[in-house]
């Protein structure tokens, strides 16, 4: 595989003649086994006090990975097209060592260890220069290109940024040069004072579905405070727990309703990278606005039109809402049955 640059786009794409990966191996890798020292991870996190044996979170090298951590980017130009190698780092986080304990289920403390635990990374990755942008997200469901069964999220770091938040950056800085205001903050603003698309809000954060949504049911949580980086703030916040539970009611909400989803965190890129030529983000941290991004797949007897060139939302952000609003904030009981290994 390698990356090569859309000259008309200008976003980066992986191409290649892709090899299917290993085989899943019959017992799961991930749930822990007495006396038994699996493939050391990269980085833990304990349940409980500090120091203590038994562990909440763990971080470990994807075994099929899109990116790889050894040498550099070597980024050469084919005559007037642009490619360079697949450097970088991608990682699957589990999130629980229960085997299928999805967020929705598990308690505020263990989905605020998980938050805490993709900041740890981000923050880690973001120390080197060759990584411009580190992604964390979560594919729910096969539909929505779930690789592994225990219950876990990825994350990927980058010799580039990628497309979406490319174009989210520079809409952000556009703004705020017109108007010195965070985008987000006046959405936010609006949102509470409109209040149709709100799914819930807490004192310090907000579920809502956007104004102009590509799928049906997509929903952002964000702080209602600006601040532009995810880690900088959970990592140094008292309020993950709130924003861990109002995550959690969220997601218990969104599965009553769809079966798959995609989940991405979208947070400031490594302004320290090398390569940085983008000068023009020196207001970046006034005018990006952490936020996740909840995006279901829709099942198939919901039509869906969308083509190519422009997204198609068969259901108003207004409905959406008032029925995610509806939709109870605690895991269906079916979700909590114990998994057959
Ligand atoms: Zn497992
Ligand atoms: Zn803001
Ligand atoms: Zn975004």
């Amino acid at each position: 595989m390698e990356l090569r640059k859309d000259p008309l786009t200008r976003s980066w794409i992986l191409v290649g003649d892709l090899e299917s990966g290993p085989a899943q191996p019959a017992e799961c890798p991930y749930c822990p086994r007495p006396g038994e020292a699996g493939p050391p991870p990269i980085f833990s996190m304990p349940a409980g006090d500090p120091g203590s044996a038994h562990w909440g979170t763990r971080v470990f090298a994807h075994p099929d990975p899109l990116y790889r951590i050894e040498g550099d980017a070597q980024r050469a130009g084919v005559g007037m097209y642009d490619r360079m190698r697949t450097v970088g780092a991608h990682e699957i986080i589990i999130e629980n060592p229960d085997h299928n304990r999805p967020l929705w289920v598990a308690s505020d403390e263990e989905v605020e260890r998980v938050m805490l635990t993709w900041a740890r990374r981000i923050e880690d990755l973001k120390r080197d220069p060759r990584f411009r942008y580190i992604c964390v997200f979560k594919n729910y469901g096969a539909e929505a290109g779930e690789e592994i069964a225990h219950t876990y999220s990825e994350l990927t770091a980058t010799t580039f940024i990628p497309r979406r938040l490319v174009y989210e950056l520079r809409a952000c800085s556009d703004y705020y040069q017109m108007k010195e205001r965070c985008v987000f903050c006046d959405i936010l603003r609006q949102e509470e004072r409109q209040e149709t698309r709100l799914i819930e809000q807490t004192p310090n954060f907000l579920a809502l579905c956007p104004f102009a949504p590509r799928v049906p049911y997509e929903f952002w949580l964000l702080p209602r405070y600006h601040h532009a980086s995810y880690e900088g703030d959970v990592l140094r916040s008292p309020l993950v727990r709130e924003a861990a539970g109002l995550l959690r009611r969220s997601l218990a909400r969104l599965v009553r309703l769809t079966e798959a989803f995609h989940l991405v965190l979208h947070t400031i890129p490594n302004t320290t990278a090398r390569l940085t030529q983008d000068a023009k983000w020196v207001t970046l941290h006034d005018d990006y606005h952490w936020h996740f991004e909840v995006l279901p797949l829709v099942p198939k007897r919901v039509k869906s039109y969308s083509i190519k060139e422009v997204y198609f939302c068969p259901l108003s952000p207004e409905r959406a809402a008032a029925l995610l609003r509806e939709a109870p904030s605690t895991a269906a009981p079916r979700d909590a049955q114990p998994d057959i290994r």
